[in-house]
């Protein structure tokens, strides 16, 4: 005999039945719901759904006291003994699993090392567009339930319009399409409907995909062969995706030495194979037409940028599924393409921070690329001309790095030359702040006399970006932000870059007792454009920052301008720095480099090596040798001297002994801990008061090397209208990381009375 089970306050379904007096077996869902909170819980599986449901699919579920129906994914199913204070789960979301039980296990490893939830990290992993199903449309089909010679000869007046139907739907071989079938007949909806109603024609809805567009281009090859390093490197490569293991190859290739090409044949090989490889490339303005390229080198491929339509995003994550797309290439969510049969991952400009997602969970696809990898056993590639310090610094260490050398650009192509101007002997000699030195002046008047062309560097946007009282010192700032107004001189604005304010500039100073005119200092790319105009009014000069360009084809129409040498000079932020190619440049001026801009930073230097690195990597890429002039104000910082020679290895060298002695990353892991509140005194209070339990939580545990540092004002110490305190956590690697956090959240010692906290472990920013 069957009774009802024993409800605990909520209500019951009628799925909850339990045979009296001895225990029952049933199918037991572990649930990760979305929501705050670490932990997975479980749920019995309501008869109806036994057999269909399928572990990563999202369903709801009723959580807390009130039993709250939120979402969640599942992450394991069971038949096992049945607890009968367990609440069923209530519906599921989706008819399927957009899930694969790898990405699962992935997700579970995201969200250990990150410290999300896993219901979170499951959400983040699966794009927006899958879930919702774009893509599919509802198509309706109608056929005929009684035999249609009966209703004919039933006698039965007929009328014409039911006629045009009956018979077009009788011969069919299959249902015909509602929307069709009534244009053909011209017949309206409502003849139909009352057919359906009288038991003639039954309506059948399906799900369709919707018109497939076409992703594979024609294949184009170049002309050139692989050079002797490049067929050296595939070489390497090669051997990794035979040897079917887990393993990170550091690809360093300078810039033009054309790692692209290696990947393009490791894939192929994979391919060949019968797997699947993933390409990541960094999100730049350009994705779009990089990914173009590379897309048209392959067939049977899926691409995946932002630039895409949630129905396009939606129908890859189908193809790659089904194993119909071979090679996946993308940004950032192309690590979590649902391949059955990965076989390798490159990723391409590691060190790129574009790589790192900036909401919860925190992760780097760089990071999460090898821990796919791990998992998967198989290869992954890592390319950079400038790698992170912590992968050089892995590869010299650990025997599953492997690491292979271009050094030669491709049809040896000479490096440019790198001259370093001192700013401060400039203002000594010129008696006046200047925005281009002597040299600079120089070396741009003889590239466009030759006819070519020339790539400026500013990495900083609009005309000014300092507005000061000389009387009194009054800074203008950000109401809300601890940050300086940038100045836009042309629509008499200025602006808060980090909370998008904008005020109209101040003239005078906002000080009653003072009320003297202000002075605006500082340069940005609009200064930097106006000089350039007035020094040569002939020349057709573009910008290029997030100011002027709103749009990804106002970018692509300067790019193609600049390309058809309709342009001479380009001056912009990094932006211009990344995946830009263009023949006819052979000059190249960083306008301000200095690491003022990231004080405080300890990747400031690495990120200036980087961006300078990137930028003359763009002079004389064809048949014109280039030239590259950086102007700084500090000439003897040991970067500037590296990158003078373009020599990362002695950087790199010199970089990790610094950090090694302050016990920085790689040689320490970092999770940052920011907290924040519109009153300076409670964020400050709760800092300090974490710290402390912090530090009694790290005296508990047997960690070794793990401390806090802290609690210091964010270098952002005001961001929209909050004030801003952050702790930084060291510990000697990822897992007595993982363990500290856990401790942390065991002993509630993150609780917070904050108006927000941030874990960030592994963080690429400090500001
Ligand atoms: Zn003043
Ligand atoms: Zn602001």
């Amino acid at each position: 005999m069957y009774v009802m089970g024993r409800s605990r306050g909520h209500d019951t379904t009628g799925h909850l039945w339990v045979e009296e007096g001895d225990q029952q077996e049933r199918m037991i869902a572990e649930v990760a719901p979305v929501v705050p909170g670490g932990r997975t819980y479980s749920f019995t599986v309501p008869e109806a759904l036994e057999g269909s449901l399928t572990v990563g699919q999202r369903v709801m579920v009723p959580l807390g006291r009130r039993g709250r129906l939120v979402e969640g994914f599942v992450v394991g199913l069971d038949r096992r003994v049945w607890d009968s204070t367990l609440r069923p789960v209530d519906s599921v979301v989706d008819p399927v699993s957009f899930l694969t039980p790898d990405l699962i296990e992935l997700g579970r490893e995201i969200a250990r090392h990150y410290a999300c939830p896993l219901g979170r990290t499951l959400k983040a992993i699966t794009p927006e567009a899958v879930r919702r199903q774009r893509g599919l449309k509802t198509v309706r089909y109608a056929r005929l339930i009684q035999a249609a010679d009966r209703i004919l000869a039933s006698g039965k007046r007929i009328s014409e319009k039911r006629r045009a139907i009956v018979e077009r739907l009788a011969g069919a071989t299959e249902a015909l399409r509602v929307d069709r079938l009534l244009a053909e007949a011209q017949v309206s909806p409502a003849v139909l409907r009352a057919m359906v109603r009288e038991g003639w024609v039954e309506v059948i809805t399906r799900k369709e995909v919707i018109a497939e567009e076409p992703f594979d281009q024609p294949l184009t090859e170049p002309a050139f062969q692989l050079n002797e390093e490049q067929r050296r490197a595939l070489k390497t490569i090669n051997a990794e995706i035979d040897a079917n293991r887990f393993s990170v190859t550091l690809l360093f290739g300078v810039s033009g030495s054309g790692k692209t090409e290696v990947y393009i044949h490791a894939i192929r090989r994979v391919v060949a194979s019968g797997k699947q490889a993933i390409l990541l490339v960094p999100e730049i303005v350009l994705t779009t037409q990089l990914v173009g390229r590379l897309a048209a080198r392959f067939s049977d491929v899926a691409v995946s940028h932002s630039g895409l339509t949630d129905v396009q995003r939606s129908l890859i994550w189908r193809q790659v599924a089904t194993g119909d797309k071979k090679v996946i290439i993308g940004t950032r969510s192309a690590v979590f393409a649902p391949c059955p049969n990965l076989g390798l991952i490159c990723v391409d400009e590691e060190q790129e921070t574009s790589y790192k997602n900036l909401q919860a969970p925190r992760f780097n696809v760089r990071d999460v690329a090898i821990m796919r990898a791990q998992q998967a056993g198989i290869p992954v590639v890592l390319g950079s001309a400038t790698p992170l310090i912590e992968t050089w610094y892995h590869s010299e260490q650990r025997s599953d790095y492997r690491r292979i050398m271009i050094l030669r650009r491709v049809r040896d192509l000479p490096m440019p030359k790198v001259y370093i101007v001192d700013m401060r002997d400039e203002f000594i000699e010129q008696k006046r702040v200047v925005v281009l030195s002597r040299l600079m002046k120089k070396l741009l008047a003889e590239t466009l006399h030759r006819g070519e062309q020339a790539v400026l560097l500013m990495n900083r946007r609009g005309f000014a970006n300092r507005i000061y009282c000389p009387a009194c010192k009054t800074r203008i700032t950000c109401p809300n932000c601890s940050v300086n107004l940038v100045v836009h001189s042309t629509r008499g604005e200025s602006i808060c870059h980090y909370c998008r304010s904008r005020i109209e500039t101040p003239t005078v100073c906002p000080n009653v007792t003072c009320r003297e005119k202000l002075i605006q200092t500082g340069t940005g790319t609009q200064r930097v454009e106006d000089v350039l105009a007035k020094l040569f009014p002939e020349v057709r000069i573009e910008r290029v920052d997030s100011d002027t360009m709103r749009h990804r084809e106002q970018y692509r129409r300067i790019v193609d301008d600049f390309e058809a040498r309709k342009i001479d000079v380009l001056v912009g932020t990094q932006m211009i720095a990344k995946g830009l190619d263009f023949p006819f440049v052979s000059f190249v001026g960083v306008i301000h480099a200095d690491t003022s801009a990231l004080a405080g930073d300890f990747r400031a230097q690495e990120r200036l090596f980087q961006l300078i690195t990137q930028v003359a990597g763009r002079a004389g890429r064809a048949d014109v040798p280039g030239q590259v002039v950086v102007q700084t104000t500090t000439p003897a910082f040991p970067v500037l001297r590296y990158a003078l020679k373009h020599d990362y290895q002695s950087f790199a060298a010199e970089e990790l002994q610094m950090r090694r002695r302050v016990g920085l990353p790689p040689f320490r892991r970092l999770a940052r801990i920011v907290l924040a509140h519109p009153r300076e005194e409670t964020a400050r209070r709760e800092a300090v008061s974490m710290a402390q339990r912090i530090c009694e939580v790290i005296e508990s545990t047997s960690l070794r090397y793990a401390d806090v540092l802290g609690p210091t004002p964010c270098m952002l110490s005001r961001l929209r209208g909050r004030y801003r305190y952050d702790l930084l956590l060291r510990t000697a690697n990822a897992s007595s990381m993982r363990q500290l956090i856990g401790h942390l959240e065991q002993s509630k010692a993150l609780n917070t009375k904050a108006d927000s906290i941030i874990i960030d472990v592994d963080p690429v920013s400090l500001t």
